[in-house]
């Protein structure tokens, strides 16, 4: 197995109403690539944050970041914004579709910044995969919260992503939509040899992944192999 992201002394501040408000402190962890790995913790302990640098969403305040042996460190906004679309597909907890495109549109969005070509076939697969096949011309208004989440599932995975950041993506839903989404992006996973970082507060379901990082007030304070 080899790694597919080195986070080492990671840190990150903001400032927040003239004060500077450090909300990571020294986080080191490294994850193995196809495997999955939960990430947990109370509300406010950085999970989002540390989710984010990971994916190059934002920049560190300190530490480094080796995203598929590329580094993170130091990168600008347009630097990142490349790498993410090589690498990365990134599912959010309230789906963040453009509203203005079409559910066959948000999928194509992240094949047609890379300047790819003919990849309509391709979009409209990944639909089919979802089972959303027959509602590939719906607007996000147009669709359940389940069907939104299964078609920014869809545009996660159409770039192929070498990793997938996933945060809370079934917070928004209810219990058996919810089962339908993990098991999706579990098995598009195992299909895809794609490696999961999730943030989760359901424990039932981090014990799933196999690792569960556990943070509180900006550090990891275990970092543990579950067995089921
Ligand atoms: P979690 O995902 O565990 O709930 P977050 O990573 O969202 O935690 O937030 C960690 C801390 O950082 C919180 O105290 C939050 O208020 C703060 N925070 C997050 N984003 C910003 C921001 N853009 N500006 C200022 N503070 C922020």
């Amino acid at each position: 197995m080899s790694t597919i992201l080195s986070v080492y002394n990671l840190g990150k501040n903001y400032v927040s109403a003239g004060r500077n408000l450090t909300v990571l402190h020294d986080v080191t962890f490294s994850v193995e690539e196809r495997s999955m790995v939960s990430i947990v913790g109370p509300s406010g302990s950085g999970k989002t944050t540390l989710l984010g640098l990971c994916a190059g969403l934002d920049r560190a305040s300190k530490g480094s970041i080796e995203l598929n042996g590329v580094s993170l460190n130091g990168l600008n906004e347009d630097a990142r914004a490349r790498i993410r679309n090589q690498y990365t597909g990134f599912i959010f907890q309230n789906f963040q579709l453009l509203p203005t495109l079409t559910a066959l549109e948000n999928v194509l969005v992240p094949l047609e910044l890379r300047g790819l070509k003919n990849v309509r076939p391709k979009a409209l697969d990944l639909l089919d995969k979802v089972g959303l096949a027959d509602r590939s011309h719906h607007y996000p208004v147009q669709l359940s919260g389940g069907e939104q989440q299964r078609v920014a599932i869809a545009r996660a995975f159409s770039n192929d992503p070498r990793i997938l950041f996933a945060d809370e993506p079934t917070g928004n839903l209810d219990t058996t939509t919810s089962e339908r989404i993990i098991r999706l992006i579990f098995d598009l996973n195992r299909e895809m040899g794609t490696t999961l970082i999730m943030v989760t507060h359901d424990m039932e379901l981090a014990a799933r992944t196999g690792r569960v990082i556990r943070m509180r007030g900006g550090s990891i304070y275990s970092d543990e192999p579950m067995v089921s």
